[in-house]
């Protein structure tokens, strides 16, 4: 069960990136796969919680993380209609030491690049991995266009939702959202050190939030999103741009400078989102993190943390004399990737979804719920990732 030796990781995104940083940190032989003809990050802009800020310190990428992402102290969403603040959670004093770091996907994955490359970690791109055969007690890989590569005595699976290794079968969920990435804007109300949304019942939904700059560049950048159901995705593109811009400005005022350089359909990239847990995320000589072993919506932004403590949870679970290190990284994990499933779960249908019941809910009973004490100390634990020991039975963070 103690895989010495070579070992592959499949996927060269956060969680895999992390995992090859952390491994070859401890003297071992890694190869990172990716189907990329040189490694890239899709998409905008996500929250590193705290719980992920100390994991990225403990690979070693903090510092540079901190340098181009942007910090909020708080999560702030206001009612279109009624004006109500129906979300409201801060992650501690304004300028304080504890906050989330929004950061443009493309600065994290440069991060964790630059972690794993000063290990010297072998990079095979232009691989689209489609199976891990077993091969005399060990695992060989397979691409799509019939290469092989291995055999490695342990292959990571971190490629992510659409992992061809996972037996993972999510779950869709009726709503996703269409980001973009733009310039933060010279004149705005919104301010720059918070999320920003705005709701109609859990139909609509828009959000805006800072998300630094891009390496080696000086503009601030903002993520903009905004909710739509799986199905109308295709007539939104179909539909006049401009004619949603004008929707979006008559839904917030205040989103109107963040649209101006949106010219496109494709300025804005559709993502879908699904929910589903593996109950046992590993097998003889592999092993699944990140978004291969579990997905949710990101309505929580838990997703990129929870990639980077299953890196860490892996690299302790190895370094351990534990005889079944697997079985000892899923138990390390257990309870917290269960706990944030279960809230992501919960939640999501109360920002996004057709019920009219479930957001008057969150309006009139769990928001005023949420400000009597202890819940605002709570609910601050809970964004921040560490309401449950990340790692248990480990010091962490
Ligand atoms: C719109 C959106 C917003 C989000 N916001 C947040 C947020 O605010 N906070 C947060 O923590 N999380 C957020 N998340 C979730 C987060 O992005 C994911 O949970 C996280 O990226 C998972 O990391 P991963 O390493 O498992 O997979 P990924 O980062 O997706 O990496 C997977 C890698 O595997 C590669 N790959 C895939 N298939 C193959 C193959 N067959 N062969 C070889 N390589 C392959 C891909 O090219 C990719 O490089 C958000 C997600 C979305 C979609």
């Amino acid at each position: 069960m103690r895989p010495n030796g070579a070992i592959a990781i499949v996927g060269a995104g956060i969680g895999g990136l992390a995992a090859a940083a952390l491994l070859a940190a401890q003297g071992r032989e890694v190869t990172l796969f990716d189907r990329f003809d040189a490694p890239r990050p899709v998409g905008s802009g996500l929250v590193v919680q705290p719980v992920g800020l100390a994991a990225l310190d403990r690979i070693g990428a903090g510092t540079a993380a901190r340098a181009l992402g942007a910090p909020i102290w708080r999560m702030l969403g206001h009612e279109a209609r009624s004006g109500k603040a129906v979300l409201d959670v801060h992650y501690g004093p304004e300028g304080g030491a504890r906050f989330g770091l929004a950061i443009h996907r493309a600065s994290l994955f440069h991060v964790l690049h630059e972690a794993a490359k000063a290990q010297d970690v072998a990079v095979v791109t232009s691989a689209e991995i489609v199976a891990a055969r077993e091969a005399g007690g060990a695992r060989e890989l397979v691409a799509k266009d019939g290469r092989r590569f291995g055999p490695f005595a342990l292959v990571v699976d971190a490629a992510g939702a659409g992992s061809a290794l996972s037996p993972l079968r999510a779950r869709p969920v009726p709503y996703g959202a269409i980001w973009g990435t733009v310039p933060w804007p010279g004149a705005t109300a919104i301010p720059d050190d918070r999320l920003s949304q705005r709701y109609y019942r859990a139909s609509k939904m828009a959000g805006i939030m800072p998300v630094g700059r891009l390496p080696g560049e000086t503009q601030p950048l903002a993520a903009i999103f905004w909710s739509l159901p799986h199905a109308a995705l295709g007539a939104w593109r179909d539909r006049a741009l401009d004619d949603w811009k004008a929707e979006a400005v008559a839904f917030w005022p205040d989103f109107a400078p963040f649209l101006d350089t949106v010219r496109l359909h494709d300025d804005m990239v559709p993502a879908q989102y699904s929910h589903g847990t593996l109950g046992r995320p590993w097998g003889k000589g592999i092993v699944h993190i990140g978004d291969a072993a579990h997905r949710a919506s990101p309505q929580l932004g838990q997703g990129a943390n929870m990639a980077l403590l299953d890196a860490l949870a892996l690299a302790l679970a190895l370094e351990s004399d534990a005889d079944n290190p697997m079985a000892f990284y899923a138990a390390m994990r257990r309870w917290h990737v269960r706990a944030y499933q279960a809230m992501s779960r919960g939640l999501t249908p109360q920002y996004q979804s057709d019920s009219r019941v479930l957001p008057a809910l969150r309006d009139w009973v769990m928001v005023p719920l949420s400000r009597i004490p202890p819940m605002p100390g709570m609910l601050s634990r809970v964004v921040s990732g560490d309401l449950l020991p990340p790692l248990a039975g480990q010091p962490f963070p």
